[in-house]
């Protein structure tokens, strides 16, 4: 690995922008090679006249000449397309890749940047869902070093021994603990969280998040698509991943020794200290954000998880103890319900009934493994379509994998 710069893929996006939070509170901040968006060219080239990237990549190419023409006169490069985006997370300049996108996605352009043997800093959980076992294999392979962004996997992978390498079991480690805020809906009865609307599922009691993994939090996916991250980061079998309710969100999560130790991390909830640990690693620079205050936290409170009134937890355990392309199923009937939700024409306690349904129908067929990437598409799309008829009330397709 040669190159220098940063990649952010995302950059629009609530962990992209906390990412330029970060780079603002350097004094040296590692230059930019590269700013992506998926199509809102007005946000997109606001940060690129700010930041200065090399280039602008808009996903979605038909937003390019809008693009060009914003950012006229900048000197920054206008390219646009899915290629575009992989290709500007393996260029020889990039040294480090930030994965911020949301969703599916981000698999290519993320896997590219493992490809190509970047640091990839991984914030965009739903790739390691749907082809997790690909992607760490790619990473030990090309000698990519993979670093966790989500606040949880953050937190693990700061109590884990220096030099810790992801996809490797860790030596020592009994479980690991991931705690969960218990999101907007902690305390509400199944029946009301049944008709919840879109504004009541976004509104999250601690953190600043883009729409989806606001819904996802709601419904607690967000921390069963966790576990299966943690699973493929961590080499864990999922058994030994639990999950704590921690309404405070100050401890960000906690690994298990076989002494019996448990280490944590702590902090207050702001995604810029786990973006600042990972652009930094391993040195810690500032993150602008602001340090905890220990009294004024209070108490810290634990309780257990209730896959009863969220489903969604035990459909993505039973994926992943399924294994082969079950998560990448679970994963993609999740958005498309999530995408309905939002769009109104879901209510929010369907949205585990979608992916129970769709789960259960890959069930019925023969599921291929998810070490080939084609095979990780073609079940992707299947789910899509699967769970789009069930949205719509109509009848799926059968898996013929
Ligand atoms: P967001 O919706 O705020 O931003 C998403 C970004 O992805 C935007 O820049 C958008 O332009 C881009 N994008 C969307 N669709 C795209 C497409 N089809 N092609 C290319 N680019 C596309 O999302 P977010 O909250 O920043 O989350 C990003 C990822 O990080 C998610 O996978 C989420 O689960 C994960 N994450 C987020 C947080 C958080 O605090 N927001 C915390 C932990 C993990
Ligand atoms: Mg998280």
């Amino acid at each position: 690995m040669s190159g220098t710069d940063l990649v952010i893929l995302g950059a629009t996006g609530s962990v992209g922008r906390s990412a330029l939070e970060v780079l603002d509170a350097q004094s040296a901040p590692q230059p930019l090679h590269a700013l992506t968006a998926h199509r809102d060219v007005a946000a997109l080239a606001e940060l690129c006249r700010r930041y200065r990237p090399r280039v602008a990549v808009v996903a979605d190419a038909t937003a390019i000449d809008a693009l060009r023409d914003a950012l006229s006169g900048t000197g920054i490069a206008v390219t646009g397309g899915t290629d575009a985006l992989a290709e500007v997370a393996a260029d020889a300049r990039v040294a480090s890749v930030l994965s911020a996108i949301v969703g599916a996605a981000g698999l290519l352009p993320t896997l590219s940047a493992v490809r190509a043997g970047k640091r990839v800093l991984v914030a965009n959980k739903e790739p390691l869902v749907m082809a997790g076992e690909l992607f760490l294999a790619e990473a030990l392979a090309s000698g990519a070093e993979i670093v966790p962004v989500d606040s949880e996997h953050n937190a693990i992978y700061q109590c884990l021994p220096a030099g810790y390498v992801c996809g490797r079991t860790p030596e020592g480690v009994e479980k690991l603990v991931l705690t969960a805020s218990g999101g907007p809906f902690r305390t509400w009865s199944t029946e009301a969280m049944r008709t919840a609307t879109p504004e009541q599922a976004v509104a999250h009691p601690n953190w600043q998040m883009g729409a989806k993994i606001s819904v996802d939090s709601a419904s607690m996916m967000n921390k069963g698509l966790e576990v299966i991250e943690a699973h493929w980061l961590f080499a864990m079998p999922h058994e030994a991943i639990e999950v704590v309710v921690h309404p405070q969100s100050v401890v960000h999560s906690l690994v298990a020794y076989r002494d019996g130790s448990l280490l944590a991390q702590l902090g207050a909830p702001d995604m810029k200290i786990p973006l600042a640990h990972a652009l930094g690693h391993p040195e810690r620079m500032p993150s602008g954000a602001r340090m905890l205050d220990l009294v004024a936290a209070g108490d810290l409170t634990f309780e257990p998880a209730d896959e009863t009134r969220f489903p969604c937890l035990g459909l993505a355990r039973a994926a992943i103890a399924q294994g082969a392309t079950a998560p990448t199923v679970l994963n993609a009937a999740n958005e498309v319900a999530v995408e309905a939700f939002l769009a109104g024409r879901l209510a929010f306690g369907q949205i585990s009934e979608v992916i129970a349904s769709v789960l259960d129908r890959a069930a019925g067929g023969t599921l291929p493994a998810a070490t080939e990437l084609d095979a990780v598409l073609r079940m992707d799309d299947w789910a899509r379509d699967n769970a789009r008829a069930a949205v719509s009330g109509s009848k799926g397709t059968t898996c013929q994998a």
